[in-house]
């Protein structure tokens, strides 16, 4: 019974001992199959059972880390794919790679590919927040040497092994074991990422290919941050200035509106673009100009504080909008003493593709709430004042206000529409005969008009200013001057005339350093007798240097046309100062023809570049002649040609030919 009761109890006990951890460890089985792999299973027995359970542990350890690891890799796998920020993409690693790398301390830095700077040094050691440092540090060359070898693996080190001048800047870590991961993005070193071992802690084995594996994601999200990053800033900067653009303005003022309506506060948009910019890129070319925008955009950045937003809306346009107006007592002295101060700045000498010179902008303002309620109104009321600003002289700046809208709105849509007139065949020319002392029709001159799909017939006085302006009337010019020499062509072809036809240059035209080239294109192009064309030229031209102006017209000359000097008296030129001009016609300004019955200085202004021009040999051409009392005084006087309404109007092509037409049957008739 006795032996019986032993064996039952032995049996008991040797059953219990193989039991109870065989249990726990099925229990422990199943949970690792729930996916918890934080329980361990504790056996304390000194025999096979512990060392079971103790490799069951690191098993479980193990798949822990490595589900760990997958889940992190998934997780920066989610960020590469939705394609998150850098700075998304460095927090990941920052709070996920500590617990599955078992390191106690991670550090991600910055490299500058050119200069091996490293900054932005983002550290976090276990327990504690995560510590920025942006104070560049060089690395030396063996360093950079050391990662460049090492990039498809890790490099560990130590405080006075590998890169133990940077793993100084973690402070005092000499028992400390440390794995280095660069990190190669699109063939440059972009980035590192450090991990810190604390003694006796070992650095665990699987440490080191999961690290190099992180090391390849990160560089994989890395470069797809720094592409969509890049893409970002093609589409949101302007890539010469580095201003934001017009979809970053939307974008902002919106915010900025949304703002300002909850706070109940103003805000003002500013238009501003650059005076005579066309000029300088016409004159000094593209480099020039480009140049000019840089400097430009950078005062105009400097004028501002950081919180306001200037914008390169395109060519020599910007924007600027004003914020946080409500912190001053007075926010429209504050607006006004902003725009004084961005004219101000500009009025320095600014030295442009070696040249010194001076700039000036004209400035429109417009403000929220007053002057509109949304975005885009806002703008377009600036740019109306800015309009404004350059009618009235330019260099100087306007707030909006309701009245002037109306026609710099009308403005603004004829400089848009004029932009497309040539393409869309809506220019026409004019001719307006020249007739001698007989009357008889033996020249004529092209004026532009344009044939407005709504508005009818356009005057040249309203939009050739504007062409000046824009620049199209190089565009415009160049287009009159072959269509009057096809035409002139055309006329001699069916022997028609001969009429000699003047054509318009403006002194915008005149200035360009092509202008003679293309002269000389048309007159061959279009096999015209150049002896038949006039070019007529106003006093504006020779402002600015007059030896330059006097050698182009020596050359226009040379191309055998004849040059004219169009509403004489009306500029500044002196009559000495003609005599210089190598030029073959004087036009007297209508103006003076107007007032030739009313008043006795016109008469004697007139007789007197009468008598000049005759002097000099040059021929006379009065213009703007209406009625017979006019045309009676200035045939006494001895001009020669006469141009008025009075004996026609500009008219076109079709009909100047049947005028030619008559007169010509005229000739023959009295002849006969
Ligand atoms: P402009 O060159 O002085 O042309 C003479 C202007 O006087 C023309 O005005 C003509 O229609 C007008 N006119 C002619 N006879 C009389 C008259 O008896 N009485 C009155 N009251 N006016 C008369 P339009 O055609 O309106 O041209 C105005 C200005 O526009 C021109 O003045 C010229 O400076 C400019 N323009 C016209 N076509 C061109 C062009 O193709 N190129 C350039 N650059 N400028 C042009
Ligand atoms: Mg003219
Ligand atoms: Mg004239």
């Amino acid at each position: 019974m006795l032996t019986v009761l032993i064996v039952a109890y032995l049996s008991t006990k040797l059953i219990t001992k193989y039991l109870t951890p065989l249990e726990r460890l099925k229990a422990a089985t199943i949970r690792i199959a729930d996916g918890d792999f934080s329980s361990r299973v504790n056996i304390d027995s000194r025999d096979e059972f512990e060392a079971l359970a103790d490799s069951f542990n690191e098993m479980t350890r193990r798949l822990r880390s490595q589900f760990d690891i997958l889940s992190t890799m998934a997780e920066i796998d989610r960020h590469i794919l939705s394609s998150l920020n850098a700075d998304d993409i460095i927090e990941t690693a920052l709070s996920r790679l500590p617990s599955i790398l078992f390191c106690d301390l991670i550090s991600i830095a910055k490299i500058d590919p050119e200069t091996y700077h490293v900054s932005d040094i983002h550290t976090r050691r276990t327990g504690q927040d995560t510590e920025i440092k942006t104070g560049p540090i060089k690395l030396n060359m063996q360093d950079v040497l050391d990662l460049l070898a090492l990039q498809n693996d890790v490099i560990e080190t130590s405080t006075d092994g590998k890169l133990s001048a940077y793993l100084q800047i973690f402070g005092d870590m000499d028992s400390w074991r440390f794995l280095i991961i660069p990190i190669v993005v699109n063939g440059t070193l972009s980035s590192m990422i450090c991990l810190g071992y604390q003694a006796p802690n070992p650095i665990p084995p699987e440490s080191r290919s999961a690290a190099r594996n992180f090391g390849d994601r990160i560089a994989v999200a890395l470069s797809n941050a720094a592409w969509e990053e890049k893409l970002y800033q093609q589409a949101h900067y302007d890539s010469l200035t580095g201003l934001p653009n017009r979809l970053v303005l939307n974008d902002r003022l919106a915010q900025e509106l949304a703002r300002a309506k909850r706070d109940g506060t103003q805000l003002a948009v500013f238009f501003i673009d650059l005076d005579r910019f066309k000029t300088v890129n016409d004159s000094l070319g593209h480099t020039a100009g480009d140049e000019l925008l840089t400097l430009v955009s950078r005062i105009f950045v400097n004028c501002v504080r950081e919180t306001d937003l200037v914008v390169r809306i395109g060519g020599d346009e910007f924007v600027i909008v004003i914020t946080d107006l409500h912190n001053h007592h007075n926010p429209m002295s504050l607006v006004s003493s902003i725009a004084e101060k961005i004219l101000a700045s500009l009025n320095q000498t600014l030295v442009v593709a070696g040249h010194p010179m001076t700039f000036s902008a004209s400035l429109g303002i417009a403000v929220f709430p007053s002057d509109a309620d949304n975005a885009q109104d806002l703008l377009k009321n600036a740019d109306a004042a800015m309009y404004h600003a350059k009618d009235e002289g330019r260099a100087n700046f306007r707030f909006y206000s309701p009245e002037l809208n109306a026609a710099a709105l009308e403005n603004i849509k004829l400089e848009q529409e004029l932009r497309g007139a040539i393409a869309r065949e809506e220019l026409r020319v004019y001719y307006q005969p020249k007739v001698d002392l007989n009357r008889r029709i033996v020249g004529a001159e092209a004026l532009v008009r344009w044939q407005h799909a709504e508005m009818g017939i356009i005057s040249p006085a309203k939009f050739i200013p504007l062409a000046e302006q824009t620049g199209l009337i190089v565009e415009i010019g160049q287009w009159v001057l072959e269509q009057t020499c096809l035409w002139v062509k055309a006329c001699h072809d069916r022997g028609l005339g001969p009429v000699r036809v003047s054509v318009n240059l403006s002194g915008i035209e005149f200035k360009r350093p092509e202008l003679v080239d293309k002269v000389a294109e048309i007159l061959s192009k279009t096999g015209v007798n150049p002896h038949f064309i006039e070019l007529e030229l106003t006093e504006s031209v020779a402002i600015g240097d007059p030896k330059t102006c006097i050698e182009r017209m020596h050359d226009l000359k040379s191309l055998g046309l004849s040059l004219s000097m169009d509403d004489f008296g009306t500029g500044f030129s002196s009559l000495s100062y003609l005599k210089e001009l190598p030029l073959d016609v004087l036009k007297i300004d209508q103006s003076f023809v107007r007032h030739l019955e009313s008043e006795e200085s016109s008469r004697a202004i007139v007789k007197s570049i009468l008598a000049l021009a005759n002097g000099l040999g040059m021929e006379t051409v009065a213009e703007g002649i209406e009625n017979d009392a006019q045309f009676e005084f200035l045939e006494q006087h001895q001009c020669h040609l006469f141009q008025g309404f009075l004996f026609s109007r500009p008219i076109p092509a079709e009909d100047f030919l049947k005028l030619l037409e008559v007169d010509s049957v005229k000739e023959s008739l009295s002849k006969h």
